[in-house]
C-alpha cells in the first residue's frame, strides 16, 4: 500500500457558524476550511470581530457549528449536526484551551489549580498533584506550587494556565491570545515552550495572536477577514 499522508488532528471543511437571524444576524465563520496536522504550530490572524474566538471554539467543540464538517483526530464529530454523544468526555482527552486573562481559580493553589482538572477526569488526587508538579517544573514555575494565584508574576500565572492546559495531555492545544499578557521576552518563552510541546507529544497548537513580535516561531498563519479564512502563506519563504 502507498503510505498516506498522516491524517490530520484537525480538519474543518466548509465550517460555517453564524449568530442571530434576519437583522440582527452576524456571520461569524463562513465557509472554513482548515487542516492542521500534529506538530504544527499555527497561528490565527485577523482584526477583531473577524472570527478567531468562534473558530476556536468551534474546534474545541464549545460552539456548534451551522454547516461543514469537523474532524478531531481522524474521527468525525460534527457533520451538519454533532456526532459524538458526550463532547465533555472528548473535550477532557484531546483538547486543551489557553485563555488571553489564566483564569486561574483564586481559592486554590498552584498546584491544586493544575491537579482539579486530572482529578476531574478520574485520577485520584494524590497522582493528580504529583503530575501537576511535574507539570509545572517543566514549565518552571515547580518552585511557585503553593503559592495562590493572586501572589504571582503574570509570566507565571500563564505557566500555570498552561501546564492546567496541558494536564491531560492533550494533543490540541487552543490559545486564545496567550502572550497578550506579557511582555514579549516572556512571550517568547512561552511560545518556545509550545512549540517543544507540539514536538515532543505529538501535539499541535493553534493560537490566536496579535503579537508581531512571535510570528517567527509559527510554521503556518492564517488570516481570518469577516469570517473568511484566506490561504496559508508560509512565515519565512514569503519575506523577500
Ligand atoms: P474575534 O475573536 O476575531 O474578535 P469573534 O469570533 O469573537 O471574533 O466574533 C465574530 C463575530 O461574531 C463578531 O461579530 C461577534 O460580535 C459575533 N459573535 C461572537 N460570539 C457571539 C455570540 N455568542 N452571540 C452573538 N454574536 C456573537
Ligand atoms: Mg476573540
Amino acid at each position: 500500500m502507498v503510505p498516506s499522508r498522516e491524517t490530520p488532528l484537525v480538519e474543518l471543511e466548509g465550517i460555517s457558524k453564524h449568530f442571530g437571524e434576519g437583522e440582527t444576524r452576524v456571520d461569524a465563520l463562513r465557509d472554513v476550511s482548515l487542516s492542521v496536522q500534529s506538530g504544527e504550530v499555527v497561528a490565527l490572524l485577523g482584526p477583531s470581530g473577524s472570527g478567531k474566538t468562534t473558530l476556536l471554539n468551534v474546534i474545541g467543540c464549545i460552539v456548534k457549528p451551522n454547516a461543514g464538517r469537523l474532524r478531531i483526530d481522524g474521527a468525525q464529530v460534527y457533520a451538519d449536526q454533532w456526532l459524538k454523544r458526550d463532547l465533555r468526555r472528548l473535550r477532557l482527552e484531546k483538547i486543551g484551551f489557553i485563555f488571553q486573562f489564566h483564569n486561574l481559580l483564586p481559592f486554590l493553589n498552584v498546584t491544586d489549580n493544575v491537579a482539579v482538572v486530572l482529578d476531574l477526569a478520574g485520577n485520584d488526587l494524590p497522582d493528580a498533584r504529583r503530575r501537576a508538579v511535574e507539570l509545572l517544573d517543566y514549565l518552571e514555575v515547580g518552585h511557585r506550587r503553593n503559592a495562590m494565584p493572586s501572589q504571582l508574576s503574570g509570566g507565571e500565572a500563564q505557566r500555570v494556565a498552561i501546564a492546567r492546559a496541558l494536564a491531560n495531555r492533550p494533543r490540541i492545544i487552543l490559545a486564545d491570545e496567550p502572550t497578550a499578557a506579557l511582555d514579549s521576552k516572556r512571550a517568547g518563552i512561552v511560545m518556545d515552550l509550545l512549540r517543544k510541546l507540539a514536538s515532543e507529544q505529538d501535539a499541535c497548537i493553534i493560537a490566536v495572536t496579535h503579537d508581531e513580535k512571535i510570528f517567527d516561531r509559527f510554521d503556518l498563519i492564517f488570516h481570518l477577514r469577516d469570517g473568511r479564512l484566506d490561504a496559508q502563506a508560509p512565515v519565512q519563504e514569503d519575506m523577500t
